[in-house]
């Protein structure tokens, strides 16, 4: 089948991507390896960028997770007992103006929920052996658990399956980046004697390490412990008593761990794939790019690496469109933004593990005041929640207005209006004041929502992407460049079959 798409790896993002292809009508596959799911948290935090852009699966897609998650709206950073900062998340113009902690087990289960109402089940216990990608599709060797082999023709090849990607290896892409020099232990418990509300979540800076702790609602904290420099092997967890002992010593001295649920040690890394995409194969989530926990933004940046792919790939799967510039804005997009996580959570995680008393002092001295400035609160906020991520530099970006957000940008629909990019086709979504006069006949005939929506902020046309990202913007009156833009994107007739050099 030319138009199907094989995903390996059933993890948040192959299962995110499984999800979105298969509302969009794209035959998928979805296999993995392992022969049970996973039932240890993780992840535990869902940021707001990642709640908006899953409702636009529909069903009360995030509203669901957010009533079995916990919603922390501030984060306070300590060093030792000095309140450092103290950044709340309310102001954020956003529908989820929290980071929702919700174990991965627990947003994997609902994912493959939502999946199997689609008629897409999960293969456990098939794992991929090898991938042949030619001109016009991926061949792939699957191994399943009874030992049987099968052998496969796709469309597409995406590889979702995670930091040690077998198809990354197999496609000769590096992975180039760095171990960082410190050990961590982190562990889920119960506690008692935490000095804030379960809407809160707190790092203590300390010389010896950080220490980091997340409620995940019903009495369960995640507690995340810097162990100092490594030595030649990652060590093993530490005792519950001595992950008391180190928190006690960081600042938190009125706590105390009453159960111990899970536990476990490891170093960072920071790499990033050179190429997301090789032909017809794409690489998405762990497999492309893993960094830092500081910010809790690895499965975060996966899953909108999916969200990125999906209505792109769906279009051309479906012959909707024939431009070669869809899939290919997929690798400096989401480029991009994982280079930006990478730095971002390792400026964090640096900014918590200075070694120097001298520059833990003037860190500890300076920071209260320079978090205190209401730009630098603005780009923190925007960074570790994802609202700020966008799409400047992208080949899709058509012309900006000098007035209103620049192609690119996040959008967000209004109050009461659906999500962009809902329902079972990707289509794009106009906005135009009464002023803007009436559009050609002809264009709502593209890939476009049939809905006109007003644009009372800034007036203008505004064309936002099926992903909620403005495409392109511009003054009343002016819609010959949105006509082209859309032509390009989606020519009349629809192609009904794709020549292989178009993708
Ligand atoms: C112990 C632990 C704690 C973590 N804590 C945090 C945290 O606190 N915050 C955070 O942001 N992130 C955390 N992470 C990272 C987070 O879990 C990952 O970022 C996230 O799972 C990435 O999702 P993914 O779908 O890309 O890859 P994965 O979840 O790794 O899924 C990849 C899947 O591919 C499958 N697979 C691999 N090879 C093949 C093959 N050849 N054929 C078929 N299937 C294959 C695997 O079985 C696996 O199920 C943690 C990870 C671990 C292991």
């Amino acid at each position: 089948m030319s138009d199907s798409v094989l995903i390996v790896g059933a993890g948040p993002v192959g299962l995110t991507l499984a999800l979105e292809l298969a509302r969009y009508r794209v035959p998928v596959r979805l296999v993995d390896r392992m022969t049970a799911r996973e039932t240890t948290s993780r992840a535990v935090a869902l940021w707001p960028r990642t709640l908006e852009l899953l409702e636009r699966a529909g069903g009360g897609l995030s509203e669901e997770l957010v009533r079995l998650g916990n919603r922390v709206e501030v984060a306070n950073i300590f060093a030792g007992r000095q309140p450092i900062a103290r950044i709340a998340f309310a102001e954020i113009a956003t529908p989820y103006p929290f980071v929702l902690m919700l174990p991965q087990s627990e947003t994997e289960r609902v994912l493959v929920q939502r999946l199997e109402a689609l008629g897409v089940r999960a293969e456990l216990g098939v794992g991929l052996e090898h991938v042949a990608p030619d001109d016009d599709g991926v061949t792939a060797t699957l191994r399943h658990a009874d030992g049987r082999a099968e052998s496969a023709r796709f469309g597409w090849l995406i590889a979702c399956d995670g930091a040690h990607s077998v198809i990354r290896h197999a496609l000769g892409l590096s992975f180039e980046g760095d171990t960082l020099g410190n050990d961590w232990a982190q562990g889920d418990f119960h506690m008692t004697g935490v000095p804030f509300p379960p809407n809160e979540f707190a790092t203590w800076w300390h010389g010896e390490g950080p220490a980091v702790l997340f409620p995940l609602g019903g009495g369960r904290y995640r507690l995340i412990l810097g162990l100092g420099p490594s030595g030649p092997e990652v060590p093993p967890p530490p005792a519950p008593a001595a992950f008391q002992t180190l928190l006690n010593r960081r600042g938190a001295n009125d706590i105390v761990l009453t159960d111990t649920l899970w536990t476990t040690s490891f170093r960072i890394n920071e790499r990033q794939v050179n190429r997301y995409r090789a032909g017809r194969v794409f690489l998405a989530g762990d497999a492309a790019h893993v960094h830092s926990p500081a910010g809790g933004q690895g499965m975060n940046t996966g899953m909108q690496d999916a969200m990125n792919l999906a209505w792109k790939l769906a279009l051309i799967a479906r012959g909707l469109s024939r431009a070669r510039v869809l899939l290919d804005s997929y690798d400096p997009e989401r480029r991009a933004v994982g280079a930006e996580v990478i730095a971002s959570s390792g400026r964090l995680t640096r900014l918590a593990t200075l070694q120097s008393p001298v520059a833990r002092h003037i860190r500890n001295a300076v920071l209260p005041f320079v978090l205190g400035l209401p730009p630098v609160q603005h780009t923190l906020e925007g960074t570790l929640t994802e609202t700020s991520t966008h799409y400047a530099q992208s080949p899709l970006n058509g012309v900006s207005w000098q007035a209103g957000a620049q192609a690119g940008a996040r959008m967000v629909p209004l109050a009461g209006e659906p999500p962009y990019g809902a329902g079972d086709t990707p289509r794009f979504t106009l906005r135009a004041s009464p002023s803007a006069g009436p559009p050609p006949p002809g264009l709502l005939d593209a890939l476009i929502d049939p809905v006109l929506r007003p644009n009372p902020v800034s007036g203008g046309i505004e064309l936002v992407r099926p992903d909620g990202y403005l495409a392109m913007a511009v003054a009343d009156g002016e819609w010959e460049p949105v006509a082209a833009y859309l032509d390009a994107i989606s020519p009349r007739p629809p192609a009904d079959s794709i020549p292989a050099s178009f993708i």
